[in-house]
């Protein structure tokens, strides 16, 4: 079955442990204020452009965001990095997007790429159904999972959906003895509010010894000018909302006090 994917990166040290190459699908069901990805929410290629103005012309620049491969095309360029994953104690990582809005493709990837015994990891916000998690179970090695916002009005704000879903999907899959690392973006006055932290802390405690890791990733405005290329409306909050560094440290020892692994920036 083929799918639709935006990138492929290889020699990726934020996306699970070691060195990996992270293959990006194109589809996301939510519209975070905070993402830095845009050009991951549409499901199917798309053109963007960009226009310079030189001397008082206007020159045109296009290209298309999003490419159908097949898994066997996705195979073949994960297996040229082979080496350095295995020295390193990496794999793949399959993100997004959401991933699993291509449910299919991913099963196939993610089978393919256990049968070949690498290591695989899926990077979830968790919002798809618990049909698809089941499917891609068995060959998944590690889930990073996203917690973003407790309270479910704030997080249908932030992110445009309900976190029922995920918070679900979650208390399922904690139980299904697969390690899961938490992912929490760090956005000021919206996802790093202390009300929040304590709420993620609440729900996460019981279950410190199969999550072992937290990641905290501090907001940042890298992707702002993909917006424009793309002529989306850009609803990232201002650059002051990217905590200090005092912050995230603060943050990080809240849940080490709970027991919990922090590691900054993913
Ligand atoms: S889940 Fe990730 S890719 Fe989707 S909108 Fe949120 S930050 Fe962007």
């Amino acid at each position: 079955m083929p799918g639709i994917i935006f990138d492929i990166k290889p020699f990726a040290i934020h996306d699970g442990p070691g060195i990996r190459t992270t293959v990006f699908l194109k589809g996301c069901p939510l519209r975070c204020l905070w993402c830095h990805n845009p050009e991951s929410w549409h499901p199917e290629p798309e053109s963007a452009g960009k226009s310079i103005i030189l001397d008082g012309r206007e020159f045109r620049e296009s290209e298309t965001i999003g490419r159908e491969v097949t898994v066997q095309e996705v195979m073949a360029e994960i297996r040229k990095e082979r080496i350095i994953m295995e020295e390193s104690g990496g794999g793949i990582t399959f993100s997004g997007g959401e991933p699993l809005m291509q449910p299919g493709f991913l099963a196939e990837l993610l089978e393919a790429a256990w049968l070949e015994g690498f290591h695989t990891a899926v990077d979830t916000s968790g919002h798809a159904p618990k049909s698809d998690f089941e499917r891609i179970l068995p060959y998944t090695s590690l889930f990073l999972y996203d917690i973003k916002i407790m309270d479910d009005p704030l997080h249908t704000a932030g992110t445009g959906v309900s976190n029922q879903l995920a918070l679900e999907n979650f208390s399922w899959l904690i139980h299904q003895g697969k390690p899961v690392r938490i992912r929490i973006p760090l956005v000021r006055n919206i996802t790093a509010t202390r009300e929040n932290i304590n709420a993620i802390l609440g729900f996460l405690s019981p279950h410190v010894r199969q999550i072992g890791q937290i990641d905290l990733l501090p907001y940042h405005r890298n992707g702002i000018h993909k917006y424009r290329k793309l002529g989306l409306v850009c609803q990232m909050p201002p650059r002051d909302d990217t905590p200090e560094p005092e912050e995230i440290e603060e943050i990080g020892q809240i849940f080490r006090d709970a027991g919990f692994r922090i590691k900054k920036g993913g």
